[in-house]
């Protein structure tokens, strides 16, 4: 984080209209931990001349985000854009996670250059590594403003240049973003009147010599793919927890990416991928150890999904990727073949849109990863069922099931419908008559639970009878 980042709102914003609206672009002046400002906040002076202090990882609340990173100075120097063939790439790089070596600059990844369902990572240092963002059919555009071409403005914060300007509240019109003493986009010229023009710091490593009586509009921008400012401190910490059970569902190619300066890559950690393991450590930089029984490898942190414990009621979906399935069930039960019978079927077709996006590492609470990983761990893992059929109508049940009688299971639930779902060493009849491959029991459960779920039943059976048939 550095003086002259220029920002937007960020996700926590609580401010009103400080910034002049949604959009309104500002500087970082100031950083904060210097006696006079907090730690993990920062001053920043809007485009359109008001100044206030923001949260940057304060109380892990983040008000704001990088717009553009290019008056900070920052370079990626043997970078070309694939797109504008800008070299070195200036500010932000977006790298497309689907593709070989194809790199864009923030220009024209938000002017939608190249194939717009290909999932992009945000890389913000030259020897950073990037952060999954998705692709850009998931978002929509804002609008930008602030200094940028058109825009009327007058002297801001910084302003040292005399009467240059014919006189403190004459008003110039910006003509050109431009770079000031070597760093790009960081000036602005603006012509006074007929005779006078000039080019002014305008966001300069934390320097504005003008404010906008009028801004005018920049690039659209995709509002969730920008950086929180303060953010990567703050992460990791946030968000995982020793001794939590997760998971690391990339490519390997782009994981070996971003294991660069975290821990490094080996080709055997892709072994790992799709797998279950547990945080073993987290070390100050926020990178995260994983222990997969006796090897433990070190991951990016922005790589790693949490995987929710499974509740009654959670949607659920099946994942139609048998070899991400097989490496998720090697030492939690194996694989058999039967199983492929609760792989894909129809519960597939409304993942196309979120599951591309879920593997290359999206990790919010709604992400389709958490979905794939409840089924499967409620679904597949654990060893067969085994034991006797005597006593509760429920544990016959769930036994019927799994020996594939059909005629006993119709019984017992006419006679128990209640039971319906009823667990046995934490699997219901369809759960088991799934791992078993019981296509017949598992269709006539799944009529049965949706006629109750008619009748007012909810739950978890009845999410996971609507999600694979
Ligand atoms: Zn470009
Ligand atoms: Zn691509």
């Amino acid at each position: 984080m550095e003086v002259g980042l220029r920002v937007v709102r960020g996700p926590d914003w609580m401010w009103g209209d400080q910034d002049g609206g949604e959009g309104n672009v500002g500087t970082v002046v100031h950083l904060g931990g210097d006696g006079n400002v907090p730690d993990d906040t920062v001053l920043v002076y809007w485009d359109t001349g008001k100044q206030a202090n923001y949260r940057a990882g304060y109380s892990g609340k983040y008000d704001l985000r990088v717009f553009d990173s290019a008056q900070t100075g920052l370079k990626h120097i043997h970078v070309t854009c694939d797109g504008c063939k800008e070299v070195p790439l200036i500010g932000t790089r977006w790298k497309c996670a689907d593709c070989q070596n194809y790199d864009l600059c923030s220009t024209c990844f938000v002017s939608d250059v190249h194939d717009k369902h290909h999932a992009f990572l945000r890389i913000e240092q030259p020897q950073g590594n990037g952060i999954p963002v998705g692709k850009r059919t998931n978002f929509v555009k804002r609008q930008s403003k602030g200094f940028f071409p058109g825009a009327k403005v007058s002297r801001g914060r910084d302003w040292k240049w005399a009467e240059q300007d014919g006189g403190n509240g004459r008003i110039g019109t910006l003509s050109e973003i431009t770079a000031w003493n070597g760093v790009d986009r960081s000036g602005a010229k603006i012509v006074w009147g007929m005779l006078r023009n000039n080019t002014y710091r305008a966001g300069h490593q934390g320097s504005v010599d003008l404010k906008c009586t009028t801004p005018a509009n920049g690039p659209s921008y995709y509002r969730e793919c920008l950086a929180k400012v303060g953010e990567k401190r703050q992460r990791a910490a946030n968000r995982l927890k020793i001794g939590e059970r997760v998971s690391v569902c990339l490519e390997a190619e782009v994981l070996k990416a971003m294991s660069q300066g975290h821990g490094g890559w080996i080709d055997s950690m892709a072994q790992c991928v799709g797998k279950i393991g547990k945080i073993s450590k987290i070390d100050d930089d926020g990178d995260v150890q994983i222990s997969y029984g006796l090897q433990s490898w070190v991951f990016h942190p922005d790589v790693v999904t949490k995987m929710p414990s499974f509740q009654s009621g959670d949607q659920v979906r099946v994942f139609n990727d048998k070899q991400l399935v097989q490496n998720l069930q090697q030492g939690h039960g194996g694989w058999n073949e039967s199983m492929e019978v609760a792989l894909g079927k129809q519960a597939l077709e409304d993942m196309s849109g979120g599951e591309a996006t879920s593997r290359r590492g999206e990790t919010t609470p709604e992400s389709p990863a958490k979905e794939l990983h409840d089924l499967l761990q409620a679904l597949l893992m654990g060893a067969v069922l085994k034991g006797g059929s005597a006593g509760d109508p429920g544990d016959r049940l769930v036994n019927a099931s799994s020996s594939g009688n059909l005629q006993d299971v119709r019984e017992i639930l006419e006679a128990n419908p209640d039971k319906i779902d009823h667990k046995r060493a934490g699997k219901t009849a369809l759960h088991v008559a799934c791992h078993q491959g019981r296509a017949e029991i598992a269709k006539y459960l799944t009529s049965k639970g949706r006629q109750q779920r008619h009748q007012g039943r909810t739950g978890l059976f009845c999410n996971a009878s609507r999600s694979l048939w």
